[in-house]
Parts: structure tokens; sequence; C-alpha cells
């Protein structure tokens, strides 16, 4: 598989040859297609392995497909991972290929300050990252509605339950309507993992690295 096979436009496929990437990684020649079809999918896939762009190249499609039909406040797509870092590894990403069509991300993790993170949420982005203990508070402060979410990620889940997170996590699945895509990533995929799998995703597509 070429970059080709995805079939993204001119504007993507310029970010993507800025990024100087050959090819795609395995993730993503299997993850990507299924993305795209708006199936639910479960990744097992370890840091290193491209997972993040097999998530942020078909939501950015997604994205551009939703806001014409659904044009209006808060984001579209939410990624929940577990650590301020990585939170904000993900967000340098979605910048970077969300160039491509003026797409604004928003980080908010636990640790930063509350009140720049709402200004930035007040000011409008189709995208957010976050921990998931920080986004429960925005929404609970009103900061942020989960109302437009159609895209709905959670990367390092296993990571995120180790930390004690998953009961946020079930609570943000919980507050995402019934007809949005789940993307589901983990590096193991222990019982915990397979059981959260069965309760937020529809019928997934299930992909090892
Ligand atoms: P990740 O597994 O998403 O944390 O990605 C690990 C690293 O691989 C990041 O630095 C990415 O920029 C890089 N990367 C992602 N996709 C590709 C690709 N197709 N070819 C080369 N490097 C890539």
């Amino acid at each position: 598989t070429s970059f080709a096979h995805f079939g993204f436009d001119e504007q993507l496929m310029h970010q993507i040859r800025k990024s100087e990437y050959t090819q795609p990684t395995p993730i993503q020649c299997q993850g990507v297609p299924i993305a795209l079809s708006g199936r639910d999918m479960i990744g097992i896939a370890k840091t290193g392995s491209g997972k993040t762009a097999a998530f942020i190249w078909p939501m950015l499609v997604h994205i551009m497909d939703q806001k014409e039909l659904e044009p209006g406040e808060g984001p579209i797509a939410v990624i929940v991972c577990p650590t301020r870092e990585l939170c904000q590894q993900i967000h340098a990403e979605c910048k970077r290929f969300g160039k491509a069509y003026s797409l604004r991300s928003v980080a908010v993790y636990g640790g930063g300050s509350m009140w720049e993170q709402a200004k930035a949420l007040q000011d409008g982005a189709e995208i957010v990252v976050c921990t998931p203990g920080r986004l429960i508070d925005h929404v609970k402060k009103k900061a942020t509605s989960l109302q437009r979410v159609t895209y709905l990620v959670f990367d390092e889940a296993d990571r995120m339950f180790d930390m004690g997170f998953e009961y946020q996590v079930r609570s943000i699945a919980s507050h995402v309507r019934p007809d949005r895509q789940t993307l589901l990533f983990s590096a193991t995929f222990r019982k915990k993992i397979e059981r959260l799998a069965r309760d937020i995703l529809i019928d997934p597509i299930r992909v090892v690295q």
C-alpha cells in the first residue's frame, strides 16, 4: 500500500508529503481504510507503530464531511489519552495535519491552567485532545459540549485503566451520542479492555500491529 491508495485529497497529501514519510506503516495500511469506512475499530498497537496518524488522517476526512452536515459549535472529534505528554504530542500532530483544512485543535490535560484551556475551548476547535478527568471537568463547567462529537478515540486504553481512569473513560463514552464512530487503541488486549470494547464499540473491526 502507498499513501495514494487512501484516496486523500491534495491538501492532506501535501501535508503528508511534507512529513517525509515514505510509506504507510502496517497499522496505517490496515487501519486507515477501516476508519475511513466509518466502522468502529480496535487497534492493538504500541507507540512507534504510527498509530497516531492512523486515527488522525481519517479523523480529518470525517471532520470535513461532518462540518458541512452539521455546522455549529463544540468539537467534532475528541481524542482521549492517559498523559499530558501524549496529549501534547497528539495535539501537535493534529495541528500539523489539520493545517490541510485550517482545522483547530485544543489540548486539555490535568496540570494545565483550567482557565486558559476553557478560553481555548470557547474560542472554538473541531478537535479536542484530552486526558479523561480534565475533559469531564470542562464539560461540567460548560466550557465545552460533547453534543457535536461523532469521532471518538481512546488512545492507550490499557494505560488509562492502569492509571485508574476506567470510570472517566466510560463516563465520556456515555456522554457522546450513540451514532458516533469510536476507535480504541491499546498496547495489550486484556479482559478489562475486551469488556470496555464490548460496552462502547459497535461491531468493531480488530487490527493488530
Ligand atoms: P506513533 O506510533 O503514532 O507514536 O508514531 C511514532 C512516530 O512515527 C512518530 O514520530 C511519527 O511522526 C512517525 N510516523 C508516523 N507515520 C509514519 C510513516 N508512515 N512513516 C514514517 N514515520 C511515521
